[in-house]
């Protein structure tokens, strides 16, 4: 493979010649630094190239240097715990090679050679092995990290060596002299296979009320959360990865603010993951692309997370992918159209945008994964949009809705009540609702199906009578509606409402949204029962009642029983 050489550079973008044979997303090095890029066009002897990194140092004239292959993910034991840039270097690493200013063309691969691995064969030698079988495991920060066959090998295991391997050096041969070691590579724009894909059958725990309860995510799923500046997108995605019932959580920082990214890395570092007792940050893997980075590898970091996502789902983990925000994804993708001057489509995006959007989330999704032992995987998928002025008809917005399963809508007008989540209890919807009722039904409650669909009857009453006493006034309703109100509004502050903030709220198990949600529309009941039984709505005392389900609310799980007891006291007497 012969060299290119520069003629030309406009911003993220490259031109080159001498590059006749190049393919379509090869990976180049540009320049003398050694940029890394991707080529994005050939035409005849000239390539246009993407840079993954600051172009302003290149000069017309360097040599181009081709590697044949496209963008590749490395992907082995050392990812969890990690932060990477768009194109998986490690950014510690990084800065301790290189001080904390990154140098241009700094190659650091994504897995610490120097590092080695306990690994544990669970199969001999002389057997025959295909894509995606198990020969082993090593620990990897409290997690079994299972070594699979790679996609596309296979054979008669010749020999396999128990041992502390660094990551590229063989642990196993098969017959044809294949040497399989603890590291693999992938290209990260095309999705690991997978044996099958299957139906949904379980809700992704999020530990926040509104979404479990309201509008539920099965395992596998998508959900796309739009939301103007401020509405609270990013405490969203960060409560779910810490808090989040996934085996793995990959965090793509894309395009967002840098401080945001590093407070990220902070409060995972002290945060202990509620369920397995481990610092969160042992099931976390970071891939950061934040505002001040070259937008080529914030396009690519989406696919990075992705692929390093679908890499532990082979090993049959329940792994969430948080992507904040894919606007800045899509953003990236219309200036380089635009710098390739390709015909624009709407708002300037390029016309492949939608499919584009929907490829990506393919990549989503509950299945049987390949190999044995036979076992079966899920990547979640919650993708934050930031539609400009808050405006969800713009094509990002409208391209994501179209492929999630789930829509959390943001609504600054909540934000600016402080009700967080922010969560438009009227826009959003769950089409998962169907799929995942029957495992709350039979996991919490046999009931959680019927409540839920008494609270939302309430919010949807609620919503008419608000209209009603924007006119008439408050006091101008009947009686029976007033209690609407009242008990809309202890939903709203009760149940739906979440503090990010506060230690024992952050977080809610399903059992707790349950009580929550039941002991407040018990009080609607209760209520009501009063008011059939001859009581004015200005005699009704609901404040007791409510104060205990607040306790219930901030309570550590050791006081739950106590609290239970306290906000059946305070009931009873409403409509005794
Ligand atoms: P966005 O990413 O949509 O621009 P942020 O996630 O940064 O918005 O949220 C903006 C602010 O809203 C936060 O700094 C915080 O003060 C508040 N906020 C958002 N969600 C919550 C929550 N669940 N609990 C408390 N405060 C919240
Ligand atoms: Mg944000």
């Amino acid at each position: 493979m012969s060299d290119g050489c520069i003629t030309r550079v406009v911003g993220a973008l490259a031109e080159a010649s001498g590059m006749r044979d190049a393919r379509l997303n090869e990976l180049v090095r540009v320049g003398a630094a050694g940029l890394q890029g991707e080529v994005l066009r050939v035409a005849g002897d000239a390539a246009t190239l993407q840079v993954f990194e600051d172009t302003s140092g290149l000069a017309l004239g360097e040599p181009v240097r081709r590697t044949g292959g496209p963008l590749f993910a490395e992907l082995g034991p050392g990812l969890l715990g990690t932060v990477f840039d768009g194109i998986g270097r490690p950014l510690a690493r990084l800065a301790d090679a290189t001080g904390d200013f990154m140098a241009a063309g700094a190659e650091l691969p994504t897995l610490d050679r120097s590092c080695r691995h306990e690994f544990r064969p669970s199969v001999a030698a002389g057997i025959e092995v295909g894509p995606g079988d198990t020969l082993g495991q090593v620990d990897e920060r409290g997690l079994v990290h299972h070594v699979l066959v790679p996609p596309g090998r296979g054979g008669r295991l010749r020999a396999i060596r128990a041992g502390a391997w660094r990551v590229d050096e063989p642990f196993a041969e098969l017959d044809d002299g294949t040497a399989l070691a603890l590291l693999q590579r992938w290209p990260v724009r095309r999705p690991r296979p997978a044996a099958a894909r299957l139906a949904y059958d379980r809700p992704f725990i999020t530990g926040q009320r509104i979404f479990d309860f309201l509008f539920p995510v099965a395992e596998g799923g998508v959900v796309a959360v739009p939301g103007g500046f401020g509405t609270g997108k990013t405490v969203i995605e960060q409560s779910l990865a810490k808090f989040a019932d996934a085996d793995v959580v990959v965090y793509v920082g894309c395009g967002e603010r840098g401080n945001e990214m590093a407070d990220v890395l902070a409060d995972f570092a002290k945060l202990v993951d509620p369920r397995r007792g481990t610092p969160a940050l042992d099931r976390t893997v970071l891939v950061v692309n934040t505002s001040n980075m070259p937008v080529a590898a914030r396009e690519a970091s989406i696919y990075l997370g992705l692929t390093i996502a679908e890499y532990y789902r082979d090993m049959g983990y329940r792994v969430a992918v948080m992507a904040d925000s894919l606007s800045r994804w899509a953003e990236a993708l219309r200036e380089i159209g635009s710098r390739l001057q390709q015909m624009p489509g709407e708002e300037g995006y390029p016309t492949y945008l939608a499919s584009r959007v929907a490829s990506l989330h393919e990549r989503a999704g509950r299945i049987r994964c390949a190999g044995q032992p036979e076992r079966c995987g899920a990547v979640t998928l919650i993708g934050a949009v930031s539609p400009p002025g808050g405006d969800f008809s713009e094509p990002v917005t409208q391209a994501c809705m179209r492929v999630a399963g789930a829509l959390w809508a943001l609504d600054a007008e909540l934000a600016h009540q402080r009700q967080f989540p922010a969560v438009d209890w009227h826009a959003s919807y769950s089409l998962y609702v169907g799929v995942v009722e029957g495992w709350f039904a039979q996991a919490v409650d046999a009931h959680w199906p019927a409540l839920r669909a008494q609270m939302l009857r309430l919010l949807q009453r609620d919503a008419e009578l608000r209209e009603v006493a924007a006119i008439v006034g408050p006091e101008a309703l009947e009686d029976g509606d007033r209690v609407t109100l009242a008990g809309a509004a202890a939903v709203r502050e009760l149940v739906l409402g979440q503090s990010a903030f506060d230690a024992e709220d952050a977080f809610c198990a399903p059992a707790k949204t349950f009580a929550l949600a039941q002991a407040t529309l018990e009080l609607v009941a209760r209520a009501r029962t009063a008011l059939a039984r001859g009581a004015a709505y200005t005699e009704l005392d609901l404040m007791a009642a409510q104060r205990a389900i607040a306790a219930l609310r901030s309570a550590p799980v050791a006081e739950h029983r106590r609290c239970a007891a306290d906000i059946a006291r305070a009931l009873d007497p409403i409509a005794a």
